[in-house]
């Protein structure tokens, strides 16, 4: 974790740091448990500041846009409004090794780059502005793959993890602004809405939504035996074939792609495996920046593009695309 956010109250750093020392087990209790502590320990943190995400219409808000920055836990304490020193921690922090890779949570513009990019925050960092005054701030980063000034995608990968500023371990420290640079939002709660797990989890896509993800899901309907145009679209041919193979697994058929359709959806899929949901594979491996052509044939590319995906992203690299790896590409 880290002490982002303002200026830095050494003794408490050095308390903390020590504490997290001491613990090593604390560091890989779930992340829906220490979310729960989150938000109970959010309201205390911060219960008068008023720059907080809305919870109104979030189904609206699953649109396919978002996506999660990078794979890992949430180390104790470094949930938003954590306390450090007299200010809260402005943002989420996602442990994992460096060297894991950091995507883009949304498309957008690199505005920022660079070490303390932003005031009371060390090491190396990166902002996106994604319009609306909407803003995502990358830290401790160990390597940065793109410029200054460059448009990027969502999913696209901008950056490694790493442990560089004041910190006790290598982790993303993730941060979202809203109403401009500066006000901040719990991540947790602003990608939740927008049907995104941070650190990792099932995506959910709504009616309406579009982008890559949608066009996995087309292609991986169409590999189920309804023939799906994959604009990227998710509109109602699409919304109704999903139904329909809601209602015949025993799920809800509500239309939206989320936690329990999508394990029926994905099939394991290695090497020699041809076929529609291939194209759903490598659609996603795409929206991680692979570059590998979309022809629904499992080759030596497609293998190596899904192992240097599985590497950077801490799975086991094994060329296999079952339910852990596709969970981690859809979201
Ligand atoms: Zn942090």
């Amino acid at each position: 974790m880290c002490e982002q956010c303002g200026p830095v109250d050494g003794a408490a750093d050095a308390a903390e740091e020590e504490a997290i020392g001491g613990e090593p087990g604390r560091r890989v209790t779930s992340r829906r448990r220490l979310l729960l502590g989150a938000g109970a320990g959010l309201a205390v943190a911060v219960g008068g500041v008023p720059a907080f995400t809305r919870a109104a219409s979030a189904a609206t808000l699953k649109d396919g846009r978002w996506c999660n920055p990078a794979r890992g836990r949430f180390p104790s304490g470094g949930h938003y409004g954590a306390p450090r020193g007299s200010y809260p921690h402005a943002g989420q922090d996602v442990s994992n090794s460096t060297g894991t890779a950091v995507y883009a949570a949304a498309a957008g513009t690199v505005v920022r780059r660079g070490t303390a990019v932003l005031s009371g925050r060390t090491g190396y960092g990166l902002v996106l502005s994604h319009g609306g005054g909407l803003y995502t701030y990358y830290g401790h980063l160990s390597v940065f793959r793109v410029a200054l000034n460059a448009a990027v995608t969502a999913g696209q990968r901008i950056a490694d993890m790493g442990a560089t500023g004041n910190v006790t371990g290598p982790h993303l420290h993730f941060e979202v602004h809203s109403g401009g640079l500066g006000p901040t939002v719990d991540p947790v709660a602003h990608l939740a809405a927008r049907g995104v797990d941070l650190g990792g989890g099932w995506p959910a896509i709504a009616p309406g939504a579009s982008g890559a993800t949608v066009r996995a899901v087309q292609h991986l309907m169409t590999q189920r035996g309804t023939a799906l145009v994959a604009d990227g679209v998710y509109g109602p041919v699409s919304v109704d074939a999903v139904k329909r193979f809601q209602s015949s697994r025993g799920l809800v058929a509500d239309g939206v792609v989320g936690p329990k359709t999508w394990p029926g959806l994905v099939p394991s899929l290695r090497e020699g495996h041809p076929g529609s949901h291939v194209r759903g594979l490598q659609t996603l491996l795409n929206k991680h920046s692979a570059g590998i052509a979309v022809d629904g044939s499992f080759g030596a590319v497609t293998d190596s593009a899904t192992r240097a995906y599985q590497r950077a992203n801490r799975l086991v690299a094994d060329g296999l695309a079952g339910p852990v790896t596709w969970e981690a590409l859809a979201g």
